[in-house]
């Protein structure tokens, strides 16, 4: 599997873009850089967008990518997929012809340019030959990570937003991944905040990874936030495991 990063962020300044992940060009992991990261040619083959949480930073380009949808004349539907509470926000709060119009029912409800396919947690979406499964973790709201795995035996989590999360690494049990995308948003001075708002320091992910039974081949990091972003990274490196690194913007992961 190709994975391109479209955003690694835990914040928005030039440069630094919030969360989303590029699954093989037509499946999204979180929609916080989209429109603004990828050209319309690339915008017109998404068909799927997973959603970890409903937090602005990991939705807000569903909306804009609607509208130049509707605007390229094309026929293309885009499933947003979520356990039901982290839709209903999304239908709530932000496609409810108030903030945004209702792309579910344009240009009606039978051809929308966006619909809403409800996840279950611990339940595969089989999909362009991938399972994938929406695995709870522990964040401010109801949240998800998502476990990826192809057909040919490799697999993949991805956080998206967490603090601690043990019954997440006891649900992934004794699986040998070949990489883990987790977060790390705060240093470690910041750890009260951490746990508090449910995100990591790199401390605390030390914790989580203890969780898990097997190391994963390769673990990534995800979501610091950029005015911390020496300092976590320099923490991270005194953890002193091997294969762990920083994501970066436009990085592409192959998990082969
Ligand atoms: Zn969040
Ligand atoms: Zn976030």
């Amino acid at each position: 599997m190709k994975i391109k990063v479209l955003g690694c962020s835990g914040a928005e300044f030039p440069g630094h873009n919030p969360p989303s992940f590029l699954l093989d060009g037509s499946i999204v992991f979180d929609a916080g850089s989209l429109t603004s990261v990828l050209p319309e040619r690339a915008q017109l083959k998404i068909k799927h967008i997973f959603i970890t949480h409903a937090h602005l930073d990991h939705v807000r380009d569903i909306t804009f990518l609607a509208d130049n949808i509707i605007v390229s004349g094309r026929q293309q539907q885009v499933s947003m997929i979520s356990i039901p509470s982290v839709l209903e926000t999304i239908r709530q709060n932000v496609l409810n012809d108030k903030l945004w119009p209702d792309f579910t029912i344009i240009p009606n409800y039978e051809s929308a340019v966006l619909n809403y396919r409800a996840a279950q947690e611990g339940k595969a979406i089989r999909l362009n030959g991938y399972r994938i499964t929406p695995v709870p973790v522990v964040h401010s709201v109801p949240a998800v990570g998502y476990l990826v795995e192809d057909g040919e035996g490799k697999s993949l989590f991805y956080t998206g937003d967490t603090g601690p999360t043990p019954g997440t690494w006891k649900y992934l049990g004794k699986r040998h991944l070949d990489a883990l995308i987790i977060e790390t948003s705060f240093p470690n001075k910041l750890a009260d905040l951490a746990v508090k708002t449910g995100h990591l320091t790199a401390s605390l992910l030390r914790g989580e990874l203890q969780g898990l039974k097997v190391l994963p081949k390769r673990i990534y990091i995800t979501h610091p936030k950029p005015q911390y972003q020496k300092i976590i990274e320099s923490e991270i490196r005194k953890l002193g495991l091997r294969n762990i690194s920083m994501l970066k913007d436009g990085q592409i992961l192959r998990i082969e």
